[in-house]
């Protein structure tokens, strides 16, 4: 049963992980998807924003300015360096224009998207009529060359596309027709800059729906899990409580049949004080079993049905009273008692006789598991304005994994822990439903070992 059950939960803790496994699979394929689709999306929204008269009417703003700079290198008026600066200079100067272009477009096309654009210089050279080729500028040059967008690292930027404007471009050099040949290189780039934020927005509603449902399956579990326990438990109570009892009545039983016997045989041989001493027997146990019977039935009781009949009365004197009569109903050379009864002045109201089962059924415990040395205190605890009875002694005491089992009907510790005591589980279920019903509350306090203190509090009215 028990590895059964181990078992049962260690197959269901799997299932879960692998339940979160595949989840996790399905969600980071999704988004790898999402991504995708996205950056599809993204490109073409881009392409359609570039490709545009708009656009194209922008680049041809530097594309003129830059053959008038490449003929005046090409006389010799300034240097190639000269050209690239100048080329920088004049795409600086219209970037905002085209930003603004730009921004509205995408706007337009993707909104509440942040994509960056960048185009920039891969290469430029210039060739001759015969064919002689200078490069102005080379992909690996540090000096990077900016021509429309925003300037982010592309590092980390997807590269869109490369274009290449190739142009033959005639112009009259010292009265003479010259030419050359243009191979402008560019790189397109773009960079989207709240990505996750896009695709977890998209991905939210998915994400939180399997949160969800993975929580109610593990509730579901958690849940099953727990009853499970609990049957188990009560399951393994009751076969207690039966084993219990039965040892309980045995006893008697067998001494009735016994004195029976002895009733038979000495009431044949007309022996009577043999026979008068089997009908003794056969009483007390007739009261003890009757006893047993008493106790299962009334201990079984639950707070509601418990009929109070309440009186108000001096606890000091009352706990002395009983501390005295039990005293008497013990072997008191073996128990030391002492004593911490406070004259509180404030009155108790309870019923009497159910209060003192509730702390004999306390102080029978106190003996019954190992004290020898039982400390009973009384007084007024201010700070919950109730009446204080605790009883401590120095028994076994109870490990803390116990402790919120005792007061449950039939329970009781473990039998290899606490072989040897006999008992039906009753007496702290009994008691607790006796303060209950005064309104109080039980607790208890113990480490195995180490003995236990049991503290009734009832109300001050
Ligand atoms: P019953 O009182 O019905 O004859 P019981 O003593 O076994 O049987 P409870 O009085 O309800 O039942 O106690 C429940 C369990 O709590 C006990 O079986 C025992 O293991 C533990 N227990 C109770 N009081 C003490 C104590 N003072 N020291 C150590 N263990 C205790
Ligand atoms: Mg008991």
């Amino acid at each position: 049963m028990q590895l059964k059950f181990k078992g049962l939960v260690a197959i269901s803790i799997f299932t879960l992980i692998a339940l979160i496994g595949i989840q996790g699979y399905l969600i980071y394929n999704t988004y790898e998807l999402k991504k995708k689709t996205f950056s599809i999306d993204a490109r073409m929204a881009i392409s359609k924003v570039y490709y545009t008269k708009e656009v194209d009417s922008i680049m041809w703003l530097y594309r003129n300015d830059f053959f008038t700079q490449l003929e005046a290198l090409k006389k010799g008026e300034i240097s190639k360096k000269d050209a690239l600066q100048r080329l920088k200079q004049k795409t600086e100067e219209i970037n905002p224009g085209f930003l603004a272009v730009y921004k509205k477009g995408m706007e337009a096309e993707m909104p509440g998207v942040d994509i960056q654009f960048k185009k920039s210089v891969s290469s430029i050279s210039v060739s001759d009529s015969l064919g002689n080729t200078d490069t102005l500028y080379k992909e690996d040059d540090p000096d990077k060359i900016m021509l429309l967008g925003e300037n982010f690292d592309s590092q980390n930027a997807a590269l869109i596309t490369y274009s290449n404007w190739q142009e033959d471009h005639d112009f009259v050099n010292n009265g003479n027709p010259d030419f050359f040949k243009l191979n402008f290189k560019t790189s397109i780039f773009m960079n989207v800059l709240n990505w996750n934020s896009v695709l977890t927005k998209e991905l939210s509603v998915l994400f939180v729906a399997s949160c969800l449902l993975f929580l109610f399956v593990v509730g579901l579990l958690y849940y099953s899990i727990q009853n499970l326990m609990k049957q188990k438990r009560v399951a393994e109570i009751k076969t207690d409580f039966i084993n219990n009892i039965t040892h309980e009545l045995k006893t008697p039983l067998s001494t009735l049949s016994l004195a029976t016997k002895t009733l038979t045989s000495e009431h044949a041989n007309g022996n009577k004080e043999i026979a008068d001493g089997a009908v003794q027997i056969i009483d007390r146990q007739n009261t003890r079993l009757q006893k047993l019977i008493d106790q299962v039935l009334q201990s079984s009781l639950g707070y509601q049905e418990i009929q109070l009949s309440k009186e108000t009365f001096n606890g000091s004197i009352f706990m002395n009273e009983l501390l005295d009569d039990y005293l008497l109903s013990v072997n008191s050379s073996e128990i030391k008692l002492h004593r911490n009864i406070d004259s509180t002045g404030i009155a108790l109201e309870a019923d009497k006789f159910y209060l003192s089962t509730a702390i004999i059924n306390l102080l029978n415990n106190a003996i019954k598991y190992g004290g020898t040395e039982l400390t009973v205190s009384y007084g007024i605890d201010k700070t919950d304005s109730t009446h204080y009875i605790s009883i401590k002694d120095n028994g076994i005491g109870i490990s803390p994994k116990y402790q919120r089992f005792i007061f449950e009907k039939f329970y009781r510790v473990s039998e290899k822990d606490t072989h040897n005591y006999k008992g039906l589980g009753l007496g702290l279920y009994y008691t607790k439903q006796i303060i209950k019903a005064h309104g109080g509350s039980i607790s208890v306090e113990s480490e195995a070992n180490k003995g236990s203190i049991f503290t009734i509090k009832i109300p001050i009215i």
